[in-house]
């Protein structure tokens, strides 16, 4: 595959990365990363994916920190600003897609402000990848034709008021939340007390596309003790709707033959003088 690619200096490219498996990154992340001067990445990017990169890479984590204070919105994006600046060809990459929960639009508004050029490169979210690799079609004719994506976090970390579950329970047949998990006993609740049926389908998918992917399927009344029994870790998507219950059968995923760029071994010897700040 050619490598060149107009990457301009001092210019940002807001990068997807997918949700996890570096094999559904786009072609043109993958020419980016390897271009970048300096990448400024997210808690949820696969190591694999920032191998790519040019061992003179400066390598910027701007993800939340374990117990720490996390690096505030403001901070990264005038992170971006600087470096750009700088003359750099600056890649800030994201799980998924920059532009869903992503917050890929508040930092392209923050260079926009401050003239620096940038370019949006889309990623496969997380709410689509992450059903296909469960065995979950987004949409099945027999069952749906809307999908709704819904985030239980509002912008200050609050449940969002914003979410009118009523209209969704009536209107949405299939619903897919992001950052559920800590929250499902509220979404569930939610959801019954506004029509959806007790006896209702949720999966569970934790890790998707990843080598320790988990699919754990349930009901709205009972996923949320179940869950006590069972070891479902974050990230993890919650998703409602009959198309769940073609999980077990589609279910094509063995974590084990993930397709990775190159052997750990030798990204280790070649990647030994990675700047890492
Ligand atoms: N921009 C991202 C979403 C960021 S919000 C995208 O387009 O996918 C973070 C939330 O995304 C997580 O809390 C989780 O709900 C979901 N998510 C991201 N990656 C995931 C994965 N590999 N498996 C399950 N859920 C994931």
């Amino acid at each position: 595959m050619e490598n060149k690619i107009n990457f301009d200096k001092g210019s940002v490219w807001i990068v997807g990365a997918g949700p996890g498996d570096p094999g559904l990154l786009t072609v043109l992340a993958v020419k980016a990363i390897r271009n970048a001067d300096v990448i400024f990445y997210d808690a949820l990017i696969n190591s694999e994916v920032l191998h790519l990169a040019k061992p003179i890479a400066k390598l910027v984590y701007v993800g939340k920190k374990a117990k720490k204070h996390s690096i505030s919105q403001l901070e990264i994006s005038s992170k971006l600003v600087s470096e750009s600046k700088k003359n750099k060809r600056v890649l800030r990459l994201k799980g998924g897609d920059p532009f869903v929960f992503g917050r890929g639009g508040e930092e392209a508004l923050a260079l926009t402000l401050n003239k620096i050029p940038f370019r949006i490169v889309p990623g496969i979210t997380a709410g689509i990848g992450g059903l296909a690799y469960a065995g979950i079609p987004a949409t099945h004719r027999d069952f749906n034709t809307s999908i709704t994506f819904i985030s239980a976090y509002g912008a200050g970390g609050e449940k969002p008021e914003t979410i009118d579950w009523k209209s969704f329970v009536q209107t949405s047949h299939l619903i897919v939340v992001y950052m559920g998990l800590e929250r499902i006993y509220w979404v569930c609740k939610e959801l019954i007390l506004q029509g959806r049926s007790k006896k209702e389908n949720i999966a569970i998918i934790s890790n998707a596309t990843r080598k320790n992917q988990k699919v754990f399927v349930s009901t709205l009344e009972s996923c949320s003790k179940e869950l006590r029994k069972e070891k479902i870790e974050s990230p993890a998507l919650l998703v409602i709707g009959k198309n769940v219950l073609l999980s077990p059968t589609l279910n094509w995923f063995k974590t084990n033959e993930i397709d990775y760029f190159y052997e750990h071994e030798l990204l280790k010897k070649k990647h030994a003088g990675y700047k890492s700040i």
